[in-house]
């Protein structure tokens, strides 16, 4: 087993002091630089970070960092969902480290989407029912995988059809199942 323990620090968001969810640290008690290449290679992580070694995953609108000695994620509904995503990521490193034999190690992220392509979708109303700006704005929040076509109420059933299709190749829970 490569990770065996850590400690989990949980905090507000202090640039949002009225926001409902929480962040989290786990600090770990093991190095776990060498098994996030094959992390990268079986969850495709978007961002993947050689020196010194960090991957970043999008999964169920939150972003979830590993690097060698701590795993940061956000937008977390509470500290219970907190424990059981960090477990989870600690088998899946578990994982990964004892099968490394059978995977391709990867050191580069995933193509990340296109922000004109997203917004092509969009109304490009600027009405702001989706809680950003703009819509240019709430593109990026797609493109980094916080918000969805759900999010935008006057979006048409084609759009939404259209803009589905499109970001279902960059989405690791592309298929709604929560892993955790
Ligand atoms: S709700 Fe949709 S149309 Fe309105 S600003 Fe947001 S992305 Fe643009």
């Amino acid at each position: 087993m490569l990770l065996d323990s850590y400690r989990i620090e949980i905090f507000n968001n202090k640039c949002m002091p009225g926001a409902m969810s929480v962040q989290c640290f786990a600090h770990l008690d093991q190095d776990v630089s060498e098994a996030l290449p094959y992390l990268n290679a079986e969850w495709g992580g978007f961002e993947y970070i050689k020196d010194p070694p960090s991957v970043t995953f999008k999964i169920h609108g939150k972003l979830l960092t590993v690097h060698g000695r701590k795993i940061a994620v956000n937008a977390n509904k509470n500290e219970d969902e907190v424990r059981k995503i960090i477990e989870w990521v600690k088998r899946e490193i578990n994982r990964v480290w004892e099968n490394r034999a059978a995977i391709t190690p990867r050191y580069e992220g995933m193509p990340r989407p296109q922000l004109i392509r997203i917004l092509k979708c969009l109304p490009k109303t600027n009405c702001r029912q989706c809680g950003e700006p703009t819509c240019m704005v709430f593109a990026t929040r797609v493109a980094d995988g916080v918000k969805g076509s759900a999010d935008c109420p006057p979006l048409t059933p084609k759009a939404k059809t259209e803009l589905d299709a499109y970001m279902k190749p960059f989405a690791m829970d592309a298929e709604g199942t929560i892993p955790w």
